[in-house]
């Protein structure tokens, strides 16, 4: 560690230290500062009509799962099945999704599941930067509520909204990244492996880096 961190490291603990004779033992986590729950999020977003996809959407999909989460898994856009029942990855995509967590011992239930966007865009096409700008600051909210270990961000959209980068998520995938403090692991999107199955030795390999991680400390 440089100079400058040592100093850091030295203020904070003289700033501690302080705090305690003040009496005050333990920090408020960020959720209480932040003091939203993830229904109160839901709440503000409501019977949203910021974007044009609220046309023609039937549910908005706004996520599911532990809301302590350790693990947060971060989707592009609901689907067909997903516009339908109302919840994320719940089409073939999603089953497979679900059987990648299980094949490194993670139950979708242990897991918090969103997307980027929480309304089905028409005929599936790709987010539009109007559409990810107006739902960005929900997905961010529920980040911050749910204050996850580590994200893990499923395909180009997810990869890219959340990483300010327009790289490719071949280039991305494999690697991992800081998001104010929590590690985002980028990889492919599920759909994709359904096309490409040949892709699912490289998930599984990003996969088992994820459960690596989250078992340590
Ligand atoms: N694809 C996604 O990106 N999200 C879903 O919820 C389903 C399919």
């Amino acid at each position: 560690m440089d100079q400058e961190g040592l100093e850091i490291i030295s203020d904070l603990k003289s700033y501690l230290r302080y705090l305690k004779e003040m009496g005050i033992t333990s920090l408020p986590s960020l959720r209480e500062r932040k003091g939203y729950t993830l229904e109160e999020i839901q709440r503000e977003l409501g019977d949203c009509k910021r974007c044009k996809l609220h046309s023609k959407r039937r549910t908005i999909v706004f996520g599911e799962g532990d809301e302590e989460a350790k693990l947060m898994v971060v989707g592009e856009g609901p689907g067909y099945d997903e516009d339908v029942q109302g919840r994320p990855f719940v089409g073939k995509a999603g089953q497979l999704l679900t059987r990648i967590l299980q094949s490194v011992q993670i139950e979708r239930e242990e897991v918090y599941i969103t997307n980027v966007i929480k309304c089905r865009p028409p005929e599936n096409r790709n987010p539009e930067p109007d559409e990810i700008e107006k739902c960005y600051p929900f997905l961010l909210k529920q980040i911050e509520t749910i204050r996850p270990k580590t994200i893990c961000a499923l395909g180009t959209f997810a990869a890219q909204t959340l990483l300010k980068t327009d790289a490719k998520i071949t280039s991305l995938r494999g690697r991992s990244f800081d998001f104010y403090g929590i590690k985002i692991f980028p990889t492919y999107h599920p759909a994709y492996l359904l096309r490409n199955p040949e892709r699912k030795r490289e998930v599984w390999e990003d996969m088992k880096r994820i459960a690596q991680y989250l078992m340590e400390s």
